[in-house]
């Protein structure tokens, strides 16, 4: 019959499971408090991230409004004088220039002029450059324009379109001045003088200077080659300097007349978010921007403050955590060694000091738990109860620690003997042991038998006083069938030991069991 290897019955330990149970708190709570902190930093991260593309899409609205509210100011106020000067022309290249109505121009010059407030003065030129007529009551000495760029330009281009110059002080106010200006032509079309309307460059200043923005906010008019008209903030000499080199009229402007911008100014060196605007009837282009740290700044102090509250809610966590960990870790080592302890005073109180092998409250223990097996799995079990023959006399003549060696050594060769993992010896008492074999039939216990008392003969341990003159042990087997029943550990050992007192009473030496004896060596075949 086939045999089993099964592991020995495992002895239940009431505190076994704590080890583990500590190890999943542990791990639970280090899961809680790092699930805790990632989602903290999650939601605070996302929020953070929304908050950005808010104050983005919002100062990118911001910029947008500015430049179309900017390029339609500037467009109106370019118009109006565009329409003043057309009109006008038509009218003087009617009367002609040398037939005009000084007196009469003059006052009509005066009417239109005072009723533009970005207008600083409208003057008409001779083909000489000389002031003709003004809306200013009196003309400096030898007052003569030609020199002025417009008035080069108009002599030299027959173009009729009105031509908006860089900015120049006024000769006749001193202020800072937009010069628009329109050729006039004689009927034969040659050129017959300037009419000029020059607008305030303050005009603008003001107007950008209602806007509320940030203080490195930048507002700019510029002609479409890149030269500065006007700018806030202001600074003495911008309108000498060019943004034809700047990003936007390299990059931007030539795919598209608007749109946004995040570039660095080339006029102060700050980022900025750009709204620009090219207008669609003159030459002129707007930027709007605000700083990048305006909007970039309340963001960050927000998010400088998450963080902060963040770095203190991990660290109050972490804290926590680290308490409630190393207590809790404390606690896994003191009940890891009382586990330790506990299961190294079982194993002492289920092991015999003398000879190692297991003690009688072992047997027990498995003897209860095997039979119940036995039983329910329905394969035999076979105990084989020994003892060693003559052994008052023994310690009589050889004293009572040579009996402990030889106790020893017959515990030792026992050990030997068992092959089998599911096999269980224990010393009984006194110079008497136990042999547990889990499925195992009578033919298979009696060879174990006949081998463990042929093991102890092998010893050959001296002993005079027994009439083969060594010490040998009688042995009685008892094996309880599949599917008894009846069969109790009781009822086990009883048997056991009826065969063995059997053997002893046949003349020791050999073993005995319900099929028979060691010496009619019914099974006497040693295992091969
Ligand atoms: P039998 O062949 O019938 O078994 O005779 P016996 O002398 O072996 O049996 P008995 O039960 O009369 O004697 C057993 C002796 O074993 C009694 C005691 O002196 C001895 N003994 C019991 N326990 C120990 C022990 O732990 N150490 C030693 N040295 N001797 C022990
Ligand atoms: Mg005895
Ligand atoms: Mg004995």
């Amino acid at each position: 019959m086939g045999r089993r290897m099964d592991t020995p019955p495992a002895l239940t330990l009431p505190a076994a499971t704590g080890g583990g149970r500590n190890g999943a708190v542990f791990r639970l709570t280090l899961g809680f408090i790092a699930l805790v902190i990632l989602t903290f930093a999650g939601v605070e991260g996302w929020r953070a991230w929304r908050d950005y593309q808010q104050a983005f899409a919002q100062a990118n609205d911001t910029v947008v409004n500015l430049a179309r509210a900017t390029a339609q100011h500037a467009e109106d106020a370019i118009r109006q004088v565009d329409v003043l000067t057309d009109a006008l022309g038509e009218r003087i290249e009617g009367d002609g220039l040398d037939h005009l109505d000084v007196p009469r121009v003059h006052a009509l010059l005066v009417q239109q002029a005072a009723i533009m407030p970005q207008l600083d003065g409208l003057y008409i030129y001779g083909p000489d450059g000389r002031w003709v007529v003004t809306d200013k009551d009196i003309a400096p000495e030898s007052a003569n324009n030609a020199d002025r760029d417009y008035f080069i330009y108009h002599r030299t281009h027959d173009e009729r379109r009105v031509r908006i110059g860089e900015v120049v002080r006024s000769r006749s106010t001193d202020q800072l001045i937009i010069p628009v200006s329109r050729r006039l032509d004689n009927p034969d079309g040659t050129f017959a003088g300037v009419l000029l309307g020059t607008v305030r460059v303050s005009y603008f200043v003001d107007f950008y200077g209602d806007f509320k923005i940030d203080d490195k906010g930048a507002i700019v008019l510029a002609m479409r080659n890149g030269r500065i008209l006007v700018r806030r903030p202001f600074i003495p000499g911008i309108t000498e300097q060019s943004l034809a080199q700047s990003e936007i009229f390299r990059r931007y402007l030539p795919l598209s007349d608007s749109g946004v911008a995040q570039i660095k100014a080339v006029v102060d060196g700050t980022d900025r978010l750009y709204g620009y605007r090219a207008l669609s009837r003159y030459p002129l282009v707007v930027e709007a921007g605000l700083s990048r740290e305006s909007f970039v700044g309340p963001w960050r102090r927000g998010v400088i403050k998450t963080v902060l509250f963040l770095l203190v809610l991990i660290a109050g966590l972490s804290g926590f955590g680290f308490i409630v960990l190393s207590q809790l870790r404390q606690r896994m080592v003191m009940e890891n060694a009382l586990l330790q302890a506990h299961r190294a005073m079982e194993e002492m109180a289920l092991t015999d000091s003398l000879t190692g092998l297991g003690n009688r409250r072992r047997l027990d223990l498995v003897l209860e738990q095997e039979v119940g097996r036995a039983r329910r799995q329905g394969y035999c079990l076979a105990m084989i109860m020994l003892d060693v023959d003559y052994f008052k006399r023994f310690n009589d003549r050889y004293g009572h620690s040579m009996g402990d060696e030889c106790l020893r050594q017959v515990g030792a060769v026992i050990r030997q003997t068992l092959k089998r993992p599911a096999d269980l010896a224990v010393r009984y008492g006194g110079e008497e042991f136990t042999v547990l074999l889990p499925d195992t039939t009578s033919t298979g216990a009696s060879q174990i038998a006949e081998a463990l008392l042929q093991a102890i003969r092998a010893l050959h341990i001296e002993h005079a006083d027994h009439p083969l003159g060594f010490v040998t042990a009688s042995a009685g087997i008892a094996t309880c069938l599949p599917m008894s029943d009846v069969v109790t550990p009781v009822g086990l050992i009883k048997a056991a030991d009826a065969f063995l007192y059997m053997a002893k009473n046949n003349g020791r030496d050999r073993w005995h069991s319900a099929l028979g004896n060691s010496t009619l060596e019914p099974f006497a075949a040693p295992p091969s």
